[in-house]
């Protein structure tokens, strides 16, 4: 093999981490090559993105990458001078009944005790920050101030385009189709049109991350979740935070929708039962869904037209938690998958962290993160707000 196709580190996967993890590993020095089955960056789920990003989950590792996410994406236009339409616009959870009051309060506990600085607001003050909101039945919510959107496709392009900067090779149309495995170490990664080797190999391929895995022989339990969104015509900003409403109904358990800073209202609903499958084709179903759930929470959506619906795939694990480690047996294969449906907001923690296991130069709290998306854990919890 000539000395062209030998990398430090080849990343399976242009999208919301292997674009991300492409820059800081070129950044750190090493070389690196990125392989990818169609034409250009982020045309994955990544681009299926809303855009939504908060530190508000539920669990340790997630608020700890999402804070980190969140300084790079808020300071992304200062530090890199690239414009990723990035708004500090919050999320607010909303509660309509003493259910989703009483998870919400509990999960602020929880939230708290790792440094987030949301609140509970009772109803009238809710609604001093969301003052749209349905008032009959409402309860209150919470708000969390630092969270916030921005473009997945602008920031995917911004990392692809400082990558190469910085001597990353990406290679697109280049669908990887096999690797060969020898000694526990995968020897070469072989795609449509060459053959390459590597140090490390990062499996970033989102929900063909299990495919990927079969190449090395390595099981990964990732299956594909198809959810669906749509965006509005632009209007005069009227909605400050992302509002997220976690009451099941018939056809969903949750939805969320914000508005962008060009104006336009994107949204989103999360379907029961999933959607297992790589269907990308809109329903007729959706719309009419989730159209009449937002409307009931805030009337003042009913005259915005709605330009454009489309559906991506969530590369989900069975516990909602991605599976950040190097896998076993394959010693030199490293998976940063099933980022279920936070990837984009994870994308640039988990690209600086996979860089800093790439350097085995962990930082004190990476040992305790990576516990909790180990690869060899046993599945059994479930992620509280997917
Ligand atoms: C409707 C919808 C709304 C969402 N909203 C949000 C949100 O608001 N915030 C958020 O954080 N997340 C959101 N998500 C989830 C987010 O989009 C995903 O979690 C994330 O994009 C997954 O990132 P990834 O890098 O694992 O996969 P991807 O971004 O899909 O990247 C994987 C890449 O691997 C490539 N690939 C696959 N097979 C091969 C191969 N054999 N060889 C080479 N390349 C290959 C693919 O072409 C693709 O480009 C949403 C998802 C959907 C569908």
């Amino acid at each position: 093999m000539s000395s062209h196709n030998k990398y430090d580190v080849i990343i399976i996967g242009a999208g919301s981490l292997g674009t991300p993890a492409a820059f800081y590993l070129a950044r750190a020095g090493l070389k690196v090559l990125v392989l990818e089955t169609v034409a250009s960056v982020g045309q994955g789920s990544n681009k299926r993105a809303i855009g939504g990003i908060r530190a508000t989950h539920s669990d340790p590792a997630k608020i700890r990458l999402c804070l980190r996410s969140i300084e790079i994406f808020s300071t992304f236009k200062e530090t890199f001078g690239k414009d990723i339409e990035w708004d500090q616009c919050g999320y607010s959870f909303v509660a309509y009944t003493p259910r989703e009051e009483k998870i919400l309060k509990d999960l602020l506990t929880i939230q708290k005790s790792y440094g987030l600085v949301n609140n509970w607001y009772p109803k009238d003050d809710l609604l001093k920050i969301v003052p749209d909101l349905t008032q009959e039945g409402l309860i209150g919510g919470t708000f969390s101030p630092y969270d916030g959107s921005a473009s997945p496709l602008l920031s995917n392009h911004a990392y692809y385009t400082l990558a190469c900067e910085l001597g990353a090779n990406f290679r697109f149309l280049e669908p990887v189709t096999g690797m060969s495995v020898n000694n526990n170490r995968i020897e070469t990664v072989s795609t449509c049109c060459d053959t390459y080797s590597a140090g490390v190999v990062l499996n970033s391929a989102g929900a063909a991350a299990t495919e990927i895995g079969k190449m090395t022989g390595v099981e990964i339990p990732v299956r594909a979740d198809s959810h669906e969104a749509a965006i509005t015509e632009p209007v005069a900003r009227f909605l400050g935070p992302m509002i997220v409403d976690i009451r099941p109904a018939a056809g969903s358990t949750n939805y969320y929708f914000y508005q962008h800073t060009t104006g336009q209202i994107i949204f989103c609903i999360t379907p029961s039962p999933n959607a297992w499958g790589e269907d990308v084709n809109e329903t007729s179903s959706f719309l009419p869904m989730v159209a009449r759930r937002m409307i009931e929470i805030m009337p003042r959506l009913k005259n915005i037209r709605v330009r454009r619906t489309w559906r991506g795939l969530y590369p989900m694990t069975p516990d909602g938690f991605p599976i950040v480690g190097w896998s076993q047996p394959v010693s030199n294969f490293l998976l940063g998958v099933g980022l279920c449906g936070q990837g984009f907001m994870l994308g640039p923690a988990l690209g600086e962290l996979v860089t800093r296991m790439v350097q085995n130069n962990l930082q004190p709290d990476d040992a305790g993160t990576l516990q909790y998306l180990s690869p060899l854990r046993k599945f059994e919890g479930q992620e509280l707000l997917k």
